[in-house]
């Protein structure tokens, strides 16, 4: 039974077998609010007359098959999410009439009714295999083939799809059909269709190769936050950016992007069809952070056009390099072509600790992960995809150098234009590029797994001089590679009360020790700093003269990517034990209101507050807490009028207080009563700062007067966040049901639920949900699907809770659980936090 599974050799076997010339898809959306119509009829080949191969739907009712003219059975041929299709001949053509279902989870043909206005919003989200959810496909990223999409929808509607959106024809009764021209040739993935009463903006871009129309899009209630002006500008600097870089215009007819309710995750890069999360309009002040990451975001979708979209995976084993390429290509293009010059110290500060962190977990694999079926590919895709991917992508072109990697890829786009390649494919037109030979590089990185720690060692002379240094490389047990790494050192001088980079060198490290003749002689610095500039994936640590000088003043480190790199060693550090959790709040205390780096100012205080809240020893942790809260206080009061900083300590503030003071100082602020000069008190703001009261059992009235207030789809995640967040038997029931229990809680509705509810210093509360948290866990990843399955396990794991009794519990459900792997992965990952924590915790106790 394979049920919605699909086996890599399955995959191999219909594509030796069928070449797929056509699909027309004719939908009707306007049949019911939970169905609509769905024809498929699909015009394919076969090399062998006779033989049998089968098409992929899923949760449909299938009302009649037709293949050549032949009517099949559906009771008979439809089972299992698959149309068994027997007796082909050389040329085929199949037709399923179906309906087809409109999901809530974000997967299939997603349907969303705006409370703002009761507006009706649709989009289609398919990879990696829910096209079948919207039609019949063959559903793998190597059978391409064009796409006609016929559509009927209310004539007021906005339809839009992967080809240029045609004039609608009037049906009457309210209703038109739009046809669309044949899409180019592209993989059932990337197709897409969004429908609804949508407001649409076009705008041009006129590059060297011509004029792409760009559309933008949002819903009507979010029109007044769609700041189009700086959409159209970012847009436009990556069509050119891209199009130079790549030297291959770009491969569709026209580039709209569509901001969705309810949407997963970040975007999806739908081929002229890219859909993203309508966040990214935001109602309420920002913090730069947050639009140097959608920035990113667009960039993001932008780059897989051409690598991901014109050049194609041909099975998701390559998932990896389709995401890599994208981070790597957007942080690049951020830099080179937009406001956003310092991206890389941003990507050092958030997105590569997220790397660094699910590398250090038990459930790590290879970048290149065995992904011999779709449950695999459930299993591999996280940030070991994204962030450790891009970053190893980033020293590969540290390996071979920026202008030989881009004349690999120019040739690449050329050679692999509207088919399929694998990573292999790459390499070889890498290798020819740079003359350098890769296959070894790329078995080290890529088909292992595993961080290294790079740590210096040395011996210094009498005048202070280095008499020896050289740089060890260390690993964990369990993933025992050694790796080569191109490596930047920097040596850094207090001059006039700041530290200034005295000397920087560029070395091959290689093995357990590399000398480094380069610095005998040299004067020991005030800070030695291992991956300068940031050229690395490797753990690096501090020598003790280095973390005496980061404590003392890491603020007067003027280079923004490398105080990136001492806030994460330190953070490694604490992480591994080897540093004090009071001593890492301490640093984060001292330094943060001069941080500078958009990413670090809103991202180190969430990471010392998990040092405070989890791995402070509980005996110190009552008084680490009262100075965290305290300090935070101090810092928004200090931080200039309107800055990011302003912003970034209210809402840490709002998190972190508790004490009686600071609770009536949120209520004075929501109120009226506390006026801190510059910080405007809108309503995403007030959300934090009622969700702060909410999670200390002092909201009171203040959720359902402020949900009456802001009666949007935004404000209803707010409000049931918030009462999600509240330690009373009541809230947390009434938000296990809503996360654990009930099928349909909006995907998004249900992340806010689940993100809030398990916070620190609920324990009481929170302890019964442990077992049952183990006993769900067995069978959620049915009973709630991917998505939702995902998040539940993953953010409400009890890791507020850590003990060695609860990791007695984790060790009994594992060896007993009937759970499958992609759903183990969490409890694992969560098992492995409370050990961190709990060694954290035995630190702080002995050092602090
Ligand atoms: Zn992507």
């Amino acid at each position: 039974m394979p049920g919605t599974n699909l086996t890599r050799e399955e995959a191999q076997t219909r594509a030796a077998l069928l070449d797929v010339a056509s699909y027309t898809i004719d939908l009707d959306l306007t049949t019911s609010e939970t169905t609509f119509a769905s024809t498929t009829t699909i015009r394919f080949t076969s090399r062998e007359a006779g033989a049998s191969t089968f098409a992929d739907l899923v949760g449909a009712e299938v009302h009649a098959v037709t293949l050549n003219g032949r009517s099949l059975d559906p009771a008979t041929v439809y089972a299992d999410s698959r149309i068994q299709l027997d007796g082909l001949e050389l040329e085929n053509e199949l037709v399923v009439r179906a309906d087809c279902t409109y999901s809530h989870s974000g997967e299939g043909l997603h349907r969303f009714v705006d409370p703002a206005d009761d507006r009706v919003y649709l989009y289609s989200q398919f990879e990696v295999p829910d096209a079948r959810r919207v039609y019949t496909t063959f559903e793998q990223p190597d059978l391409k083939s064009v796409f006609t999409f016929n559509v009927i929808a209310p004539e007021a509607w906005k339809v839009v799809s992967n080809a240029p959106t045609p004039q609608p024809t009037q049906l009457g009764d309210g209703k038109a059909q739009w046809n669309f021209p044949p899409t180019k040739k592209m993989s059932t993935y990337i197709t897409a269709l969004v429908a609804g009463e949508y407001h649409e903006v076009q705008d041009v871009y006129e590059g060297k190769y011509g004029t792409i129309p760009l559309g933008h899009f949002c819903r009507q209630s979010l029109v007044e936050f769609l700041d189009r002006d700086e959409l159209v500008k970012l847009t436009r600097a990556g069509f050119e950016f891209f199009e130079e870089t790549f030297d291959f215009p770009y491969p569709f007819e026209k580039y709209d992007q569509l901001y969705v309710p309810e949407y997963n995750m970040g975007a999806m890069e739908n081929a002229g069809c890219v859909t993203l999360r309508d966040e990214y309009l935001p109602r309420s002040r920002q913090p730069r952070s947050f639009y140097e990451f959608r920035c990113s975001v667009i960039l993001h979708e932008m780059a897989h056009m051409w690598f991901g979209d014109l050049v194609t995976m041909q099975w998701w084993d390559d998932l990896w390099l389709n995401e890599s390429f994208a981070e790597w290509a957007c942080y690049h293009a951020e830099v080179e072509a937009t406001e956003y010059t310092d991206s890389w110290t941003g990507f050092a500060n958030a997105r590569k600790q997220t790397g660094y962190r699910q590398d250090q977990m038990p459930s790590t694999h290879p970048i290149a992960a065995d992904n011999y079926d779709l449950q695999a590919v459930e299993v591999n895709f996280d940030m070991i995809t994204y962030a450790k991917g891009a970053s190893v992508l980033k020293q590969l072109v540290a390996w071979v150098g920026l202008d030989p990697f881009i004349a690999g890829l120019r040739a690449y786009f050329k050679e692999f234009a509207y088919a399929n390649a694998t990573f292999s494919d790459l390499l070889a037109a890498l290798e020819k590029s740079s003359g350098r030979e890769l296959k070894g590089w790329a078995a080290e990185w890529l088909q292992t797994a595993g961080v290294n720690t790079l740590s210096p060692s040395f011996a210094l002379d009498t005048d202070g001089n280095y008499a020896s240094f050289a740089v060890n490389q260390s690993a964990h047990p369990d993933w025992p590679t050694l790796r080569r790494h191109r490596l930047g050192i920097g040596l850094y001088d207090e001059v006039d009360g700041k530290l200034v980079r005295r000397e920087y060198l560029e070395v091959d490290v290689e093995g357990e020790r590399t000398e480094i003749a380069e610095l005998v002689g040299k004067q020991q610095p005030a800070l030695l700093l291992l991956n300068d500039n940031d050229l690395a994936y490797a753990k690096i640590r501090l020598d003790e003269r280095s973390l005496a000088t980061v404590v003392a003043g890491l603020s007067t480190l003027e280079d923004s990517l490398a105080r990136a790199l001492c806030w994460g060693a330190a953070w490694d550090m604490t992480r591994d034990a080897e540093m004090t959790a009071t001593d890492f709040v301490h640093l984060v205390l001292a330094n943060i209101g001069s941080e500078t780096d958009a990413w670090g100012v809103t991202r180190i205080p969430v990471s010392a507050a998990q040092a405070v809240n989890m791995m402070a020893a509980p005996g110190n942790r009552a008084a680490l807490k009262a100075e965290w809260e305290e300090g935070l206080r101090a810092l928004l009061l200090d931080a200039e009028g309107g800055s990011d900083h302003q912003l970034t300590f209210a809402r840490s503030f709002a998190a972190a207080a508790h004490s009686d003071a600071a609770l009536g100082d949120l209520e004075a602020i929501l109120d009226g009563g506390l006026v801190i000069e510059g910080l405007s008190i809108d309503q995403d703001l007030r959300w934090t700062l009622i969700s702060g009261l909410a999670r200390n059992n002092r909201a009171g009235g203040r959720i359902d007067a402020e949900l009456a207030a802001d009666n949007t789809i935004s404000g209803k995640e707010h409000a049931a966040a918030a009462r999600a967040l509240q330690p009373t038997a009541e809230a947390k029931a009434e938000a296990w049901e809503a996360g654990f229990v009930r099928t349909d809680t909006p995907n998004e509705t249900h992340r806010s639920i689940i993100f809030a509810f398990a916070p620190s210093g609920q324990d009481d509360v929170l302890a019964p949900y442990v077992d049952r948290y183990l006993e769900a866990a067995d069978t959620l990843w049915e009973h709630l699907g991917t998505h939702k399955a995902s998040t539940a396990l993953e953010f409400a794991f009890p890791r507020a809770l850590a003990s060695n009794e609860l990791l007695a519990k984790l060790d009994a459900w594992l060896e007993r659980t009937p759970a499958p792997p992609a759903a183990k992965r969490y409890v694992t990952e969560g098992r492995a936090d409370v050990i961190r924590f709990l060694a954290a915790q035995d630190k702080d106790a002995a050092d602090a």
